[in-house]
C-alpha cells in the first residue's frame, strides 16, 4: 500500500472520529447546558459519597454493639452478622454507582479538549496530504469548496448534497448577511450552524454585518468598527457552536477590503483576534452582479478548476442555483480524483491561495 493510500485512510479514519466526537460536544453545548449537567452530576456523586460514608459509619456502630454485648450471641449475633453482610454489600454497590457517576463527570469536564486535540489531529493529516501533493509525490487532489455570506434557507439543501456525496465544506459565516430571509430567527441560524459542525463541515467568519459598501461598518468606519464585526461574528458562532473559528475571508475579497483600511492594520487585528485569512482561487460567480443559471455556474467551476490541485472554489449559500452546480460538480470532480475537505487554519493554502482572474 502507498503511503498516500494510507494517509487518505488514517484522514478517512480521523475524519470520522472527529465527527462523531463534534456530534457528542454539541450535545454537552452549549455552555449552559454543559455546566448545569455537570453539576447536577457532581451534586449526585457527592451525595452517593455521603450515603456511603454514613452506611459505613453505621456498619462499624454494629460492630462495635456486637464486641460489647456478648449476651447477644446466638441466633441475635447471627442476625446482626448478616445485617453487616447486607450493609456490607450495599456500601460496596454504592461505590460502584459513585465511581461511575464520577467517570462521567470527568469524561463530560474533558469532552471539548478531546475534541480539540481530535480536531488538531485531523488538521494534522490534511496539512501532510497538501505537502505531498505540493511536492508532486500524490496523485490526490483536494477541493475546498467555500460558501459565504450563509447560512440561509437553501444552506440545509447544501448540507443534505455535502452529506449524500460524502463531501465535506467550508462555511464563511455572517449573521446578518441574508436578515431578510424568512426565517432568520435567531433560534433557526443556530441550528443550521449546528448541522454544519455536526457535519463536520469548517464554519468561519466572514463579519457580522457584511456591511462592505463605501460607508458601510466592516469598512467604512474605521478600524475598530471592522474589529467590532469581526469580534460578534466570532462570538456569535462560538455561542452558537462551542467552536471558535480561525480563518476570516473579507466581504468583497481582501483586495478591496485593503483599498477600503489600511491593510498593516487590519491584518494586526486578525492576528491579535487570533485569526489566518484567506481568499479563493476559483471564483464561479454565482454573486447576484453576474447571478448564472446552475449550468452555467457548474461550467464555470469546472472550467476554473481543471489546472488545481489543491482548489479553493468561492460561492454563496445563498444562491439555488448554485445547489445545482454543486450537486452535479462534486460527484465529477470525486471522480477525477478530488477529495472535499474541510479547511483548518493549519492548511497550506493560508497565505497561498491568490484570486485569480482567469
Ligand atoms: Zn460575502
Amino acid at each position: 500500500m502507498k503511503i498516500v493510500n494510507w494517509i487518505l485512510a488514517a484522514l478517512a479514519a480521523a475524519g470520522v472520529i472527529f465527527c462523531a466526537v463534534t456530534a457528542v460536544s454539541y450535545y454537552t453545548f452549549p455552555a449552559e447546558d454543559y455546566t448545569r449537567q455537570i453539576s447536577d452530576l457532581e451534586t449526585e456523586t457527592e451525595q452517593v459519597k455521603a450515603d456511603t460514608d454514613a452506611l459505613e459509619r453505621q456498619l462499624a456502630e454494629r460492630a462495635e454493639e456486637i464486641k460489647e454485648d456478648l449476651s447477644r450471641a446466638g441466633d441475635e449475633g447471627a442476625r446482626v452478622q448478616e445485617e453487616i453482610a447486607r450493609l456490607d454489600g450495599e456500601i460496596a454497590s454504592r461505590r460502584e454507582t459513585a465511581a461511575a457517576l464520577q467517570e462521567r463527570v470527568d469524561m463530560l469536564d474533558n469532552i471539548y479538549e478531546n475534541t480539540l486535540a481530535l480536531r488538531e489531529e485531523y488538521a494534522g493529516k490534511i496539512r501532510q496530504l497538501e505537502e505531498k501533493i505540493v511536492a508532486g509525490e500524490s496523485d490526490a487532489k483536494i477541493c475546498y469548496w467555500t460558501f459565504d455570506d450563509g447560512p440561509t434557507y437553501v444552506t440545509n439543501s447544501f448540507l443534505e448534497a455535502a452529506a449524500q456525496y460524502g463531501a465535506y465544506v467550508t462555511f464563511f459565516t455572517s449573521r446578518e448577511a441574508n436578515s431578510s430571509d424568512y426565517d432568520d430567527t435567531e433560534e433557526t441560524e443556530r441550528g443550521i450552524l449546528r448541522a454544519e459542525a455536526m457535519g463536520g463541515h469548517s464554519i468561519q467568519n466572514h463579519t457580522y454585518s457584511h456591511q462592505y459598501e463605501i460607508y458601510g461598518n466592516v469598512y467604512g468606519k474605521g478600524i475598530d468598527s471592522f474589529r467590532e464585526m469581526v469580534e460578534q461574528q466570532d462570538q456569535w458562532v462560538y455561542d452558537s457552536t462551542g467552536f471558535k473559528p480561525g480563518i476570516f475571508r473579507f466581504p468583497g475579497g481582501s483586495a478591496w477590503a485593503f483599498a477600503k483600511l489600511p491593510k498593516e492594520e487590519m491584518l494586526a487585528v486578525l492576528d491579535e483576534l487570533g485569526y489566518v485569512w484567506v481568499d479563493w482561487s476559483c471564483d464561479i460567480f454565482d454573486n447576484s452582479v453576474a447571478n448564472p443559471d446552475g449550468y452555467t455556474a457548474y461550467n464555470t467551476a469546472m472550467y476554473e478548476i481543471r489546472t488545481m490541485n489543491i482548489a479553493m472554489i468561492l460561492s454563496h449559500d445563498w444562491n439555488a442555483a448554485t445547489l445545482f452546480a454543486f450537486q452535479r460538480a462534486v460527484p465529477q470532480l470525486q471522480e477525477q480524483g478530488y477529495l472535499f475537505l474541510p479547511l483548518f487554519p493549519e492548511s497550506w493554502c493560508i497565505g497561498n491561495t491568490k484570486i485569480l482572474f482567469s
